[in-house]
């Protein structure tokens, strides 16, 4: 089969594509034929040799895609040859044609979910749920800004906070992210390189600021971030790039919170609840994951350039 391959960690260029023997699964796994995988910013990292957990050399990138069942192991129950499922992680990497799973990480694919939709999930919709319910305990009738709703984790979070019945502000740095933030169900958008949005989203929720906060730039909005929330308010954590100086007495005024959250840390029972309510919720098309761009997969390279560029428009995904 053809696969990504880095040789060394480095610049995007570093992934190439070649010819590898096709996997084969042992008892408890799913080989599954990959038609679209997803490109996650933390491939970008892992590649460039900066993120804390590395593969060992060679390997094969990616965690997230959809596509066919190919082969099941002897112990394999929930799957048959041809069913259409999604991908929470592979052990053989999921930029490539095939992809080997342990059943565990495989999911059916609801009917009328596009493989490119399904490649959209693993991280970035298990990540957005995790930030929003598991680690911020957000509650319908609550509210949330969801601090860069244009990208993949983003639109995910804007959904589910929607479809749990919160107040739902989200940030986009484009015209055409906004729009896209904004028809996935936020009930106000606002532009997070205008320089007062957070004074209107204050004017917005009548000087109470928000409850939740996802924060997808942290090393930016951190100390913003605790001037607009809420009494008990809680900021997650998502993404950061970067330190940044806080100021802790708007914490002490609040009884408010900062969170963490990595996915890594979700543990397997808090994953599985995780994904049974994805694929309900795609099942019942509260849940449209969207992709903003499809490359062939000998195109990886340009796709965690992109990855990495502003001007987020839902996921990019691979297609083999
Ligand atoms: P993505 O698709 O590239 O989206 C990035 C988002 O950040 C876009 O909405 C982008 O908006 C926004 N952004 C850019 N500048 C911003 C600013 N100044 N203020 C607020 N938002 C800004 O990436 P993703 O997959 O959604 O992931 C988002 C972040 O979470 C990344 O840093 C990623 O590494 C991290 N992450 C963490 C975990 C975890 O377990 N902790 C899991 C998944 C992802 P525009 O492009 O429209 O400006």
């Amino acid at each position: 089969m053809k696969a990504i391959r880095v040789h060394e960690f480095g610049e995007p260029d570093v992934m190439r594509l070649e010819e590898v023997g096709d996997p084969k699964p042992a008892a408890t796994q799913v080989v599954v034929r990959v038609r679209a995988a997803g490109v996650n910013p933390v491939d970008a990292y892992i590649r460039s040799g900066a993120y804390a957990r590395k593969p060992e050399l060679p390997y094969t990138p990616g965690s997230d895609a959809a596509g066919t069942v190919e082969s099941v192991g002897a112990e394999v129950r929930r799957f048959k040859v041809g069913d259409r499922v999604y991908v929470r992680w592979s052990l053989s990497g999921t930029y490539a044609e095939l992809a080997l799973c342990e059943e565990a990480h495989v999911h059916a694919l609801p009917e009328g979910v596009t493989f490119a939709q399904g490649a959209a999930v693993g991280v970035p919709y298990a990540t957005a749920y995790r930030a929003l319910f598991q680690r911020a305990k957000a509650r319908p009738g609550e509210s949330v800004l969801v601090h860069g709703a244009s990208g993949g984790v983003g639109t995910a979070a804007v959904q589910l906070a929607r479809a749990a019945g919160m107040t739902v502000f989200g940030t986009g740095g484009t015209e055409e992210g906004r729009r896209l933030v904004e028809r996935e169900g936020a009930h106000h958008v606002l532009d997070h390189h205008a320089t007062n949005y957070l004074d209107e989203l204050m004017t917005l929720t009548g000087g109470r600021g928000v409850d939740v906060i996802l924060e997808m730039l942290a090393n930016v909005n951190l100390d913003r971030d605790l001037g607009v929330l809420a009494p008990a308010g809680r900021v997650v954590v998502v993404g950061s790039r970067g330190r940044v100086e806080i100021d802790p007495r708007q914490l002490i005024g609040r009884d408010a919170d900062v969170r963490g959250m990595s996915l890594f840390n979700a543990g397997e029972q808090n994953l599985s609840s995780i994904h049974a309510a994805l694929v309900a919720g795609m099942g019942n098309g509260t849940l449209r994951p969207v992709v903003g761009k499809e490359l062939p997969l000998a195109e990886a390279a340009r796709s965690h350039r992109e990855v990495m560029e502003p001007g987020s428009y839902g996921k990019i995904v691979l297609v083999p």
